[in-house]
């Protein structure tokens, strides 16, 4: 099994919610910045028809050895089609792929260095835990007691030593995603694609489990591509997410950049909760003033866009960045008055829709840090939010 070098500098990675990868030695793992990183994928001008129906639409990208690259997106997108061509299930109908510089279009699918997992697991009922890990490695040419010994280290590896005898309907779901997840890395793939991996499991156990298949991928360095429906799980888990529209990748990058620097309104609606502001822009110092409804103060944001005067342009500002306050806060260049209209409560946070005179609905967060602390706000209350120069993000389309 490869040393657990993860990014080829000895450093160690963790994981950070909505952070992505951070690395503990302030190395970070950002390949696809590095002119001189090879892709283990690449994408070349990809195409895949259903008849005349394009489900993915001349795509070119890379993914990078030790990623977890998940792809993200509405239903009928593109993304299993993209996994599929990856597994070889499918073939493009114009463009490439390549694995390790290679094409992998004359490589069967059972010789490809490719593994998927499935969400149904598929595994064997009449097998046990541990036969259903040597079932693929049987089928190769690996001597008996190799096999055994590579079952036993992905038996620790998925913490299921324990289970070994075991049968699938004799084990918990969880045990059940470790068993499939030991299965398809024991003939250390260089690719492992999983399809909606967590799908089967309740939320609780769903997040832990996010949390060990980071740990695995990380202790392997095996590359994994991901498709999920879910995007906080996309967030936890990938090193980037690539938000799919229509056949196409709309932005693929870390989740801090997808959420904090989206290239459109499309990907901030598409990740987290967002109010979007529509426009004429105005050329300010800095940045840009955004008229955006008569009787309403324009808003600012800070902004190295060159817009043209009077274009239409969106502000996208998301709520935990908008303060909630009784009175205009002095000093404030973007501050609304509005009307409480709905509260959602949390638990940790509270979401207020705040209604402006226009009828344009702003979403503003406030973190519940006290246990005993009154709302301060109720519906119908006048209220005003505002947020810095800087909180908001100006996107062109
Ligand atoms: P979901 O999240 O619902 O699984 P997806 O993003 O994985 O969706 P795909 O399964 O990749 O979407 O499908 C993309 C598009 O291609 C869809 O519109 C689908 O109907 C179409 N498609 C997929 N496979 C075929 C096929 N074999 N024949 C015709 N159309 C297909």
């Amino acid at each position: 099994w490869p040393a657990p070098d993860h990014t080829g500098a000895g450093c160690f990675l963790a994981h950070s919610g909505l952070g992505g990868t951070v690395c503990m030695s302030q190395i970070t793992f950002e390949p696809w910045n590095d002119p001189s990183a090879k892709p283990l994928i690449e994408f070349k001008g990809v195409t895949k028809r259903f008849g005349d129906f394009t489900a993915i639409d001349n795509q070119t990208f890379d993914i990078y050895e030790k990623e977890f690259f998940a792809l993200l997106g509405p239903s009928g997108c593109g993304k299993t089609t993209m996994m599929r061509m990856l597994a070889g299930f499918e073939t493009p109908t114009s463009g490439k792929i390549l694995l390790s510089g290679q094409d992998i279009a004359p490589i069967p699918p059972n010789k490809r260095a490719v593994n998927m997992m499935f969400q149904s697991y598929a595994l064997f009922p009449h097998l046990s835990v541990w036969e259903n890990i040597a079932f693929g490695l049987k089928r190769g040419t690996m001597p008996k007691d190799e096999i055994a010994a590579r079952v036993e280290q992905m038996l620790k590896l998925t913490r299921l030593e324990k289970f070994a005898q075991r049968k699938p309907h004799q084990i918990s779901g969880g045990q059940r995603q470790r068993v499939a997840l030991a299965r398809s890395l024991a003939k250390a793939p260089k690719l492992l694609l999983l399809d909606e991996p967590l799908g089967a499991l309740d939320a609780k156990l769903r997040q832990d489990t996010q949390f060990e298949l980071m740990d695995i991928q990380e202790k392997t360095g095996t590359t994994f591509v991901i498709v999920t429906h879910d995007q906080e799980e996309a967030m936890t888990v990938a090193s980037r997410v690539a938000v799919m529209d229509d056949g196409r990748i709309i932005q693929a990058d870390t989740p801090a950049h997808i959420y904090e620097m989206p290239g459109s309104v499309y990907v901030a609606d598409f990740i987290g909760d967002v109010t979007i502001f529509e426009g004429r822009a105005k050329r300010a110092e800095g940045g840009y003033h955004i008229a955006f409804a008569e009787g309403h103060d324009s808003l600012f944001a800070a902004s190295d866009l060159d817009l043209s005067e009077g274009q239409t342009a969106y502000l996208a500002i998301r709520p935990e960045k908008v303060m909630i306050t009784p009175e205009r806060p002095e000093g404030a260049r973007n501050a609304l008055e509005g009307k409480i209209l709905d509260i959602a409560y949390l638990g940790n946070l509270s979401t207020y829709h705040v209604a402006l005179s226009n009828g344009q609905i702003v979403k503003a967060q406030t973190a519940n840090t006290r246990r005993l602390a009154n709302r301060p706000f109720t519906w119908e209350d006048s209220v005003w939010v505002s947020w810095t120069d800087t909180a908001a993000v100006l996107l062109e389309r």
